[in-house]
């Protein structure tokens, strides 16, 4: 059997990547829904999650520690990147750019998803 959620001891792509997002997503905007204070603007279109726009990069939403325990504050408000970069793709087989950042700080590898774990 697979870890169900692998995320909860990686957190690496909350460290790793610049999390920009259409400015329409903060709250500050008519059905935006995450939290614009914590985001900095890039530009007239965009924005980015605080702490993601420099290196070091941590967002500021991460709590925890990479590698051990980790949780996003923003869960149900984190912005669309965070939703779309999944640990294992539609047909079950590990994202390659997870396994590539687990593999910097020393987790194992995702495995392929069996078919009963399959969502849908
Ligand atoms: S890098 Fe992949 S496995 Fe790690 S927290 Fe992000 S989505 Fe999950
Ligand atoms: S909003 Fe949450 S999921 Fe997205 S980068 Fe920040 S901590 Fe990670």
């Amino acid at each position: 059997m697979s870890d169900p959620n692998p995320c909860l001891d990686c957190g690496m792509c909350c460290v790793h990547f610049r999390v920009s997002f259409y400015w329409g997503e903060a709250d500050d905007a008519p059905g935006g829904f995450v939290p614009a204070e914590l985001t900095e603007k890039l530009n007239l279109h965009l924005r980015c999650m605080n702490g993601t726009n420099e290196v070091p990069r941590r967002c500021v939403a991460l709590a925890g520690q990479p590698g051990e325990q980790v949780s996003c504050t923003i869960y149900d408000r984190r912005p669309t990147p965070c939703r779309e970069f999944p640990s294992h793709e539609a047909d079950g087989s590990p994202n390659r750019k997870c396994n590539a950042l687990r593999a910097q700080i020393g987790l194992p590898a995702l495995q392929p998803l069996a078919a009963a774990e399959l969502s849908g």
